[in-house]
């Protein structure tokens, strides 16, 4: 690890609502910065998107793959727009574009609800959940992405992709993360889920999970179908600590998670490889809520959060850990009393009364 405390940051902006929250969140980042002092972010913009693929024909210009390559990591707000497509009629996704180039294969979902927000479920305990879904990111079902074999107009075939080289480095990573988790309080425990009493390819998953869970015995291992998965998160969620999964089940059973979190709007991400991370919201460009001032900037907030955590952890600076905590408890605080509640929760409010809120508790 290089320790260093001067940090280059992309910040690519995309479509949709993607440039209304975007300076909003740079500010509170420059802002925590400035509240604790001891490391500097210093934010280069660059284009993609769905817009951009409109204008010039490249959703993900070189420029743009070289200054994120060249970063210590990547702000991404959303991209993508329903109505731009590329000829075949796939959505313009450079954000996994960008997953594959960089290697970014640990997703990382966390599921945190705050007290204070309207959440779906009724039982009590749906109001302190804390767990993390790891959505393997650069194989699985995506793989075949762009690669579906066509047999004339009678049969369409995509192929699941596991391999031991991505399986391993998934898992490793989180126990890891349980491992971490557990010296906060969490259960220590990874739960593989996958489909592996039907499918051969989820058989090499769960053994590759077992031979990795050997390295790490004070740490707990269990499997679950994934369709068990689907309905534990309804039926009793606080019981998870860290879910690891192939790449179109976790994409599935995150928006699960953004759904117990109360909406799109709350829910934060990272995508994180060896070398290189991408925080971006869970959420889409919300092309429906552009220019209305409704949309929900807490999912990009709280990803920042976790990218001054992340580049704490990775170049060894206290000082961006210590920012990033301050600025995820201002985000939680700002819900606490339960008067502030956003568009997409049923209530009131959008980006300025919650950003408003979150730098009236950054200072408080
Ligand atoms: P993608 O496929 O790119 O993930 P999506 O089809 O899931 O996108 P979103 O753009 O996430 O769609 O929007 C789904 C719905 O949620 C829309 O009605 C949108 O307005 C709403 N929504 C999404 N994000 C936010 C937000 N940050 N604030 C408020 N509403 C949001």
């Amino acid at each position: 690890m290089t320790n260093t405390n001067d940090f280059r940051v992309a910040v690519l902006a995309g479509d949709g609502i993607g440039p209304e929250i975007t300076p909003p969140c740079v500010e509170l980042l420059e802002r925590v910065q400035e509240m604790v002092g001891g490391f500097t972010c210093r934010f280069e913009n660059f284009e993609a998107g769905a817009a951009l693929y409109q204008r010039d024909g490249n959703a993900l210009p070189d420029e743009t793959l070289k200054g994120a390559e060249a970063a210590d990591a990547i702000l991404l707000a959303a991209m993508g727009l329903p109505d731009i497509r590329y000829p075949d009629g796939r959505e313009i996704a450079p954000q996994l574009d960008i997953r594959e180039e960089l290697e970014l294969y640990a997703g990382v979902r966390p599921v945190r609800t705050f007290p204070g927000l309207p959440i779906p479920l009724a039982n009590e305990r749906a109001q302190h959940l804390d767990f993390v879904l790891l959505r393997e990111s650069t194989e699985g079902l995506f793989a075949s992405r762009g690669k579906t074999e066509m047999v004339g107009d009678d049969s369409a075939h995509d192929r699941l992709t596991i391999t031991r080289h991505g399986s391993e480095r998934l898992f490793d990573y989180a126990f890891k993360l349980a491992d971490k988790r557990k010296s906060a309080g969490h259960p220590g425990r990874v739960t593989c889920v996958d489909k592996a009493n039907v499918l051969g390819s989820f058989v090499f998953f769960r053994k590759i999970f077992a031979e990795r869970a050997e390295k790490f015995p004070h740490l707990e291992a269990d499997y679950a179908y994934v369709d068990a998965t689907a309905l534990n998160m309804i039926r009793s969620p606080w019981n998870f600590d860290v879910l690891v999964t192939e790449n179109l089940f976790g994409d599935i059973l995150s928006d699960a998670g953004a759904a117990l979190m109360g909406g799109m709007g709350i829910a934060p991400s990272a995508d994180i490889g060896d070398k290189h991370a991408v925080f971006q919201p869970c959420h889409g460009s919300a092309p429906d809520i552009v220019g209305s001032g409704k949309a929900n900037p807490t999912a990009m907030y709280l990803s920042a959060a976790m990218m001054l955590d992340w580049l704490g952890d990775q170049y060894g600076s206290p000082e961006a850990i210590e920012a990033g905590a301050l600025l995820s408890q201002a985000v939680e605080k700002s819900f606490a009393a339960g008067d502030l509640v956003p568009h997409e929760m049923g209530g009131g409010n959008g980006l300025k009364d919650i950003t408003d809120r979150v730098v009236a508790n950054l200072q408080g």
